[in-house]
């Protein structure tokens, strides 16, 4: 099965509204370009959400291809710029952080990312978030889970988010769960899609790295297999989560304890 059809199928199974309104999380490269590709060549609804971390130059050429992006598939583009907003570019919020914290730089900014986007597609009023997941970085959350000693972790993953329902709570989709990231790369070339190839420069250092490594080498047909372990493994997972949602008492964003990750990162308390 070639990428539109395999996507075609994964979409098919959420039995989605084409009507309902999808902000797609585009970050400037190959994986949420083709999410937000496809899914406007099927009929989807959808807005772009990009948020500007303000990390030099590689931010600036992310952002010129999220907005040639939107242009080319003629749909709307929402900006948030971080240091405007949040009055400190990702890079010093980082190391503020880290002055008081031992955390990996990619931990830290995807708190900060999810806690934004959950918060501005509410406000635009979407119903669902799509992201650019592929199967390899579903296969290295699933490890990295079990490697750290909490397979629980693992039990929200999955095409579209389970076992939440929350008024504050936008779901996620994830159409390219099921397709390796080497395909994501040829298609993004093959499609021409304005993308960026190049590393984020501050991908380094992470206990994920090291695992994306070796995922890297295996076949994808392994990765598949992994994923279909993953199924099984997830049915015992769900007897054990803990599903309850609260709300932060500083931000009121959705939370699983009394205060969300991000205000505890930004020690608003
Ligand atoms: S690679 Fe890590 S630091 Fe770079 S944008 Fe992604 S999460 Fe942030
Ligand atoms: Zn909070």
């Amino acid at each position: 099965m070639n990428i539109p059809q395999k996507v075609k199928q994964t979409l098919e199974k959420m039995k989605l509204n084409k009507k309902e309104k999808i902000v797609v999380a585009l970050s400037g490269g190959k994986d949420s370009a083709v999410t937000c590709y496809l899914l406007k060549k099927f009929g989807y609804n959808i807005e772009g959400f990009h948020i500007d971390l303000s990390m030099g130059e590689y931010s600036d050429k992310c952002l010129k291809a999220v907005q040639d992006l939107c242009k080319q598939l003629g749909i709307k583009l929402h900006l948030y710029d971080i240091k405007q907003e949040m009055g400190s570019g990702m890079c010093y919020l980082r190391t503020a952080i880290q002055s008081e914290k031992s955390l990996k730089n990619c931990a830290i900014c995807g708190v900060i990312k999810k806690w934004i986007m959950n918060r501005e597609a509410r406000k635009l009023k979407a119903s669902k978030i799509a992201t650019g997941h592929n199967l390899d970085d579903e296969v290295q959350t699933f490890l990295v889970n079990i490697f750290k000693g909490s397979p629980e972790l693992s039990s929200n993953i999955g095409p579209i988010s389970r076992n939440v329902s929350d008024k504050k709570f936008i779901p996620r989709l994830k159409p390219l769960f099921y397709v390796p990231e080497d395909e994501v790369r040829k298609y993004s070339k093959k499609e021409k899609l304005p993308v960026i190839y190049d590393k984020c420069p501050c991908a380094i250092d992470s206990y994920r790295i090291q695992v994306r490594k070796f995922v890297d080498t295996l076949s994808d047909a392994k990765k598949d297999h992994i994923m279909k372990n993953f199924e099984i493994v997830f049915k015992k997972l769900q007897k054990k989560k803990d599903t309850t949602i609260n709300y932060c008492e500083i931000c009121g964003e959705p939370a699983r304890k009394d205060i969300c990750k991000m205000c505890q990162l930004m020690k608003l308390k």
